[in-house]
């Protein structure tokens, strides 16, 4: 090896880093789109809406006013209060402005928990299917991921008897979304009592609740917060943020709530990685918690209207398996029935295969099943316009009746 290369090695735990496989997909479906092809990009999930105008108007006052400058590292007084109130009318969550830290998204709120939390050996269990950087966050705390698959059957969901048995002396951490990111699935009040009866006879069990899809939720029920039970308040770190909901996902703004030893953890991880986070997004967001709802209600109408299209056509395509997502905006078809079928010169042996070969061949851009620890899978995002949801399934039915 010649002393360049041995200097341009990158570190380990970069090297042993998967790249995220949404943003992967979504980059080469940007740059078919500039070679000139149609793309329909269905693998990024990002509202198409814009973000409502009043949060965008407190912005731009933000501006004119003058926060120019560093923000606390835990966020503004008034974001962090704003956020505790949304907290008690939404959640049912009693935390203090101190028990919540701003951060540069959601995604950076659960990379910082799991890098306060977690020591090296330290297993935290993912309910799969998982949003592809669950594990990857945790293989950069030098942590083990353990995974608890949820069944199809199930509405992939995990039950509290799957997780009791999967829970070790090691265990530290017990992390999933809901509503889900990639099949929508949705706890109930009665699964996530259940799941927290089973953390409250484990104490130094702590419950990562990725909340991010809070409005996006098609239940007649609506949303539970887990943190909301008494018993484990204090073990769960209740992680939201703006970016679904309010259709701010460039915007960059999430944040913790927790226990102040945790809070306290985040603060100080952030005051030497990032210093506190944007301060125009963060009056953005106080603007989007303190602010009336209607527009983020009117977009959960419309993701729900279009998971009913979705679902409904993917359901036609034959050897598709698809549940009814109860929120987010996803659909997520169980396509292994075209495992093995090859349309003359390629064989599809798994997800990865018949993602990449839709997108060669029909120009429509999905995610593969494997990074979500769903192989079997491939996940549609339904956060576009009605005319491309239904052209692209169009596509990909028409795509796969060629392969033998
Ligand atoms: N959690 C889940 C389940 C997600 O799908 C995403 C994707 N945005 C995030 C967290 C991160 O959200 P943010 O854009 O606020 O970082
Ligand atoms: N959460 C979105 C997704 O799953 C955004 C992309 C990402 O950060 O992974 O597609």
């Amino acid at each position: 090896m010649s002393a360049v290369t041995e200097q341009a090695r990158l570190a380990d735990r970069i090297i042993a880093l998967e790249e995220s496989s949404t943003l992967a997909m979504t980059k080469m479906a940007r740059e078919l789109a500039a070679q000139g092809h149609k793309v329909i990009s269905l693998s990024v999930g990002e509202p198409d809406f814009k973000t409502p105008a009043h949060i965008c108007e407190a912005a731009k006052k933000a501006i004119d006013d003058g926060f120019h400058g560093y923000s606390p590292v835990a966020g503004y007084p008034d974001l962090r209060k704003a956020i505790a109130d949304k907290l008690k009318r939404d959640n049912n969550l009693e935390w203090k402005p101190e028990n919540i830290v701003v951060s540069t998204g959601a995604k950076h709120s659960l990379a910082n928990a799991i890098q306060v939390l977690v020591n090296p050996g330290d297993e935290v269990l993912i309910f799969a299917p998982y949003w592809v950087s669950y594990s990857e966050m945790v293989k950069l705390a030098e942590g083990k991921s353990v995974i608890v698959d949820g069944a199809f059957e199930n509405d992939f969901k995990v039950s509290a008897a799957q997780l009791e048995a999967a829970i070790t002396p090691r265990t530290r951490i017990v992390m999933f979304a809901s509503p889900n990111n990639p099949t929508g699935s949705v706890y109930s009040e009665k699964e996530l009592r259940e799941i927290a009866a089973v953390i409250e006879r484990h104490e130094g069990v702590y419950v990562l609740a990725d909340e991010i899809y809070e409005y996006i939720n098609f239940t007649p029920e609506g949303h539970f917060s887990i943190g909301s039970i008494p018993a484990i308040k204090d073990r769960v770190i209740t992680v939201n943020g703006v970016a679904k909901g309010f259709a701010m996902t460039g915007w960059r703004i999430g944040f913790i709530a927790a226990a102040k030893w945790i809070a306290d953890g985040v603060e100080k991880l952030q005051g030497q990685v990032t210093s506190g986070t944007n301060s125009i997004a963060q009056k953005a967001a106080t603007a989007a918690f303190t602010g009336p709802l209607d527009a983020s209600k009117e977009m959960a109408e419309a993701y729900q209207r279009r998971r009913d299209l979705v679902v409904g056509l993917l359901r036609e395509i034959p050897g598709f398996k698809v549940n009814m997502p109860d929120g987010a905006f996803y659909a997520f078809p169980d396509v292994s029935y075209y495992f093995g079928k090859t349309d003359g010169v390629t064989v599809i042996k798994d997800s990865d295969d018949f993602s990449n070969w839709i997108l060669n061949n029909s120009y429509v851009s999905t995610v593969a099943g494997s990074g979500f620890g769903a192989p079997n899978c491939i996940r549609i995002s339904t956060a576009a316009a009605d005319e491309a949801l239904v052209e692209a399934v169009e596509r990909i039915k028409t795509a796969v009746a060629t392969l033998k």
